[in-house]
């Protein structure tokens, strides 16, 4: 409809426009006339080439209006780990997306998100010029790069058909295959590329030889499959069923460790968990005070769109105030935002020292928060009104040569009587008191006590875990940390003092900046500030994930426990688990010298992707005999692998490589066969949030278009689910076939095709609780959920289709935003403590010193393996620059394919600080080589103030060898390599190996094994 209204608004931007025009009007008339993007403009709307409306809603009625050539449908971006709920609008005719924007049911892209109950005429009408504000108060979107990816699906390089090699590998020589003679070649084996014999996946398969003769420990030679995937985009369950339960090998890894896995354990730490590492987010829109260190809201990280969202009204309509404390200004902090936000320069990969030095400023001013710390227990707690409660008043043993040393004090070892096992649950832990050492009780305790408690066996000396904490900030001086991380004592001061005047109201968040060489307890001190001053569970204070509805074992159907299943066990490659556990270090200890390990272990770290390159390079702790990538990267994402990758290319090292993904990336470049796989809007799957939405949430993808990979004889298309199906069937493996799934009643239903399965779960995901109402005749035809009706029905009974039409319908299952708060309190609590102290960090010897570690933070340099300092080999008189890696909102690892991205920005030059340039006498433009010890590479500076001193920051993103960046023959013909996916540098070829490795590794953080990219040692020089 044209109203008076929109009249104007129309003449206020012609009039603007015109204005604008004087210098540009080229380019006016080509954004006018479309020629921009290059198209041919077709000059029937109103702004060049905009596209016909998807629907319209009549102001009068609100009826929806849909155009019948274009469908609408909800689903899932995975244009990032972010998994945004979207809405993306297909051209039906052409099978081909044409837009993508958000889902207004979906808090990952909408904020306020609609009630779920609305149907999907009225989610539609909300957006419109009819809804709230103009259709502006359920505004959703997608970032810029989630409207960039679509070009994904059509990108010219997508591998269609199975691919094996020719030639050496690595040798970018392909010839196609039919996916039988693939499926027929892996399983079997042979002499498959006339190298010699190479072992089928049937005969790999073997549940009984031990993968290591005389190391039981390490399971059967079935663990010799390995499997690296990137993120879980919602199919991680169909290859868990694959891998685990039904082939047996226990050996599956995600890209964690090379991407902001550091962050992530420090947080492990302090919540109890090192393998689901589970992390709190400020509750932006209510906190006073955030100070974001190595994170930037809205940059980057998970999930950066609703964040940058967040933080922006929160600055604005709220009372929100923060820091951004990182080596390089980005764009969190910009003039707009006025007094709102600041920024601290800091050097790379020292936030602990900063950290510390608040806590040190804290504990001697009496800024922490007394009555939550001192409740020992989850009685006390409630008693009390807290919304959790930590492990401070807990006493810790620390004697260093007492067998107990490092744990906590228990009953048992004072000699009490207890109901059950030592060191159990029933075991209880003990604080202080006048009368010596009790039990935890349902009151307060002493926070600081250093003393002895006596037992059984004498007298032992034990620290309250608070203690122990206020001893690690209080050995160095205020002067000292700000000397470390280059932040003058004032503002450390100021810091802490901002954050600890505004109650709970106040947070600390973190992520990707800590991927440095000392990054897990840079990381384990950052969230500790929020734990001294009780913000857990608290609005306006940091809250968990409010968790989702999960689609693997629900009430309708069990996706993950089958008949014949076998259960996979074994330590695991990446060595994340005890060296004490290792026929190793019981054979050195016979002999008298358990320790150094021949290799580093982690025991304090989930599956590490960085030590796997490590172990298959170095057959350390095993030689691997099948190497699955699936949509991951390694070869791209590792700092330092350059050094490994020759290793890898030898089939001797690892016989057999296969990589299941739509793109000849790095890693794929590398493998021996390709299995083509479906991209974004293709797929199947079901994803999370992990952080920052308080309600819970389950965003469901479907294929809304009909997927490119070529058909297998059977007439399916080829990809992951039908790779997996074909040879588990031709291997006789449980949990595929015509009796895989079994329902509620325990009978049994096919997994024959991905449809099977995944339909199943959004069975689950509705009839979860209160089963979601059935989508209607409307919902379906509107969303183009008739495309897959006919596959709902026949896979699931009659009165669960309609049910799972919801979930597809709406894209998935939310929650109502009402539930986020109880009063002042998350809904959704974090029920465990937070470890000041944690046991299982403070008693266990690293495996390649002997040595015990703190177990709560503290502030150490960077170190390698052998505990030696990264300073003390390339000391900073020769290496006095440090490089630090950093996101933008648009380009990351896998984007680079999506070309309207490259005509934003088209390569990553060097970010030089304007400092260390003059020092160098470099300028804007010219050309500068920057070494480490473990690479050089050579690219543009771009000289500019806000970096920090002697610091180098570089774009993560570019730099490709893979993707289209090389020439790659397929058959007899070659795809040559496209210079745009070449541009720019990679920051990874200037990553380390470890040079006191004796099998040889990459640098990695000595607790949590990630990967080290933040405050390389380095030196810079013009060269023209
Ligand atoms: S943040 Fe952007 S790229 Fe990432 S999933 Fe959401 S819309 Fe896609």
């Amino acid at each position: 409809m044209t109203n008076r209204r929109n009249i104007l608004k129309g003449a206020a931007a012609a009039g603007a426009l015109g204005t604008f025009g004087v210098g540009y009007a080229g380019t006016v008339k080509k954004i006018a006339k479309g020629k921009w993007s290059g198209d041919v403009p077709r000059n029937e709307h109103v702004t060049g080439n905009s596209l016909p409306p998807e629907y319209s809603v009549d102001p009068l009625t609100g009826d929806v209006i849909p155009n019948p050539d274009q469908a609408m449908s909800y689903t899932m971006c995975i244009g990032c780990t972010t998994m945004c709920g979207v809405r993306v609008r297909v051209d039906k005719k052409n099978n081909k997306v044409l837009r993508v924007t958000g889902n207004p049911y979906s808090p990952m892209s909408t904020d306020p998100f609609i009630p779920y109950e609305s149907s999907v005429a009225e989610s539609f009408a909300a957006m419109a010029q009819a809804g709230k504000a103009n259709g502006l108060a359920n505004r959703s979107t997608a970032c810029g790069r989630g409207n960039a990816v679509l070009q994904q699906v059509d990108n010219p390089r997508r591998v269609l058909k199975p691919l094996k090699r020719v030639g050496p590998r690595g040798s970018d020589r392909w010839e196609a295959i039919s996916f039988e003679q693939l499926v027929e070649e892996v399983v079997e084996g042979g002499n498959l590329f006339g190298e010699g014999k190479v072992a089928g996946l049937r005969e790999i398969r073997d549940l009984e030889t031990p993968a290591v003769q005389g190391a039981p420990e390490f399971g059967p030679r079935a663990n010799r499959l390995v499997w690296m995937n990137c993120v879980d985009d919602g199919r991680d369950n169909f290859v868990l069923r694959w891998l685990k339960q039904s082939f047996g090998s226990n050996n599956f890894t995600r890209h964690g460790s090379y991407c902001g896995g550091a962050y992530r354990s420090g947080s492990g730490a302090m919540f109890g968990d090192f393998k689901a590492m589970p992390h709190a987010k400020p509750d932006f829109l209510n906190a006073e005070f955030i100070i974001f260190a190595g994170t930037a809201p809205g940059n980057a990280g998970n999930p950066f769109k609703r964040v940058g969202t967040l933080i922006a009204k929160a600055r604005t309509d709220e009372n929100l105030s923060y820091v951004v404390v990182d080596p390089m200004l980005n764009n969190a902090q910009n003039a707009p935002s006025g007094e709102r936000s600041k920024w601290v320069p800091i050097k790379p990969g020292t936030d602990g020292a900063m950290a510390m030095a608040m806590m040190r400023w804290m504990f001697e001013n009496d800024r922490i928060d007394h009555a939550y710390l001192s409740q020992p227990g989850a009685e006390a707690a409630k008693a009390a009104g807290e919304a959790n409660w930590s492990n401070a008043t807990h006493l810790v043993v620390v004697e260093p040569d007492h067998p107990r040393y490092g744990h906590c004090l228990r009953g048992s070892d004072i000699g009490l009587e207890i109901a059950g096992e030592a060191y159990s649950e029933a075991d209880p832990y003990m604080v202080a008191s006048d009368a010596g050492p009790v039990p935890v009780a349902g009151g307060p305790a002493p926070l600081f006590f250093e003393g002895e408690a006596q037992t059984g066996q004498g007298p032992v000396a034990v620290k309250t875990a608070l203690s122990l904490l206020r001893d690690e900030a209080m050995r160095k001086t205020i002067e000292e940390y700000s000397t470390d991380c280059g932040i003058p004592d004032y503002t450390l001061i100021g810091l802490a003092r901002e954050f600890t005047s505004h109650g709970r109201k106040a947070a600390v968040n973190s992520h990707g900046g800590m991927m440095g060489g000392s990054g897990f307890y840079n990381a384990y001190a950052l969230v500790m500030l929020n734990t001294l001053i009780g913000n857990l569970n608290w609005k306006g204070g940091t809250m968990i994930a409010g968790g989702w509805f999960p689609d693997n074992k629900g009430p309708a159907y069990d996706l993950v426990t089958f008949p014949g299943m076998v259960k996979a066990k074994g330590l695991p490659f990446g060595r994340n688990v005890p060296y004490e556990k290792t026929t190793e270090f019981k054979t050195k200890k016979a002999a008298g010298k358990p320790f150094p390990a021949d290799g580093p272990w982690y025991p304090n770290a989930p599956g590490l992707a960085t030590e796997w390159i490590s172990s298959l390079a170095s057959g350390y702790p095993y030689h691997a005999e099948t190497l699955v990538f699936r949509n991951t990267n390694p070869v791209y994402g590792v700092p330092g692998i350059a050094h490994l990758v020759d290793k890898l290319k030898d089939p001797k090292v690892v016989p057999l490589i296969i990589s299941i993904d739509p793109f000849i990336n790095e890693s794929s470049s590398i493998a021996d066969y390709i299995v083509p796989d479906s991209v974004m809007y293709e797929t199947w799957g079901f994803a999370k949030p992990w952080g920052g939405v308080w309600t819970k949430a389950t965003t469901a993808r479907w294929p809304v278009i009909e997927p490119k990979m070529a058909k297998n004889a059977a007439g399916e298309r080829v990809g992951m689910e039908t790779f997996l199906i074909a040879t588990a069937k031709k291997m006789g493996l449980p949990g595929f076939g015509d009796n895989a799934i079994p329902d509620a009643e325990g009978n049994l239903h096919p997994l024959n095709r991905a449809e099977d399965f995944y339909i199943r779960g959004a069975a689950n995901v509705a009839m979860l609780g209160k089963p979601v109402g059935d989508a209607t005749d409307e919902d379906i035809a509107l969303t183009n959920v008739a495309r897959i009706a006919d596959d709902l029905k026949a896979v699931l009974k009659p009165d669960e289709w309609r049910k799972a039409a919801t979930i597809y319908a709406k894209g998935g299952r939310y929650e109502d935003i009402e539930h986020a708060y109880t009063e002042d309190k998350a809904t959704h609590q974090f029920s465990q403590p937070m470890l000041v102290w944690n046991e299982g960090l403070g008693s266990f010897r690293h495996a390649t010193t002997g040595r015990h570690m703190p177990g709560c933070p503290t502030w150490r340099e960077a170190e390698f393996a052998d505990g030696t300092k990264v300073s003390a080999h390339y000391p900073e008189a020769e290496w006095p620059v440090k490089v630090m890696s950093f996101k933008s909102p648009l380009q990351n690892s896998y984007s680079v394919g999506a070309k309207a991205l490259l005509r934003i920005v088209a390569a990553n030059p060097l970010n030089v600080g304007a400092e260390l340039a003059a020092a160098h006498g470099i300028k804007n433009g010219d050309m500068v080589r920057l070494t480490t010890p473990g690479g050089v590479l050579e690219s543009v500076a771009v000289v500019r103030d806000g970096v920090a001193p002697n610091t180098v920051a570089i774009e993560h993103g570019f730099g490709h060898r893979g993707f289209g960046a090389n020439d790659i023959t397929i058959d007899d013909e070659t795809w040559h390599a496209d210079p745009r996916l070449a541009a720019g540098v990679l920051l990874n070829d200037l990553g380390m190996v470890d040079p006191t490795r004796e099998k040889s590794g990459v640098w990695v953080d000595p607790i949590s094994g990630t990967a080290v990219r933040q405050g390389l040692p380095a030196r810079i020089e013009r060269i023209g």
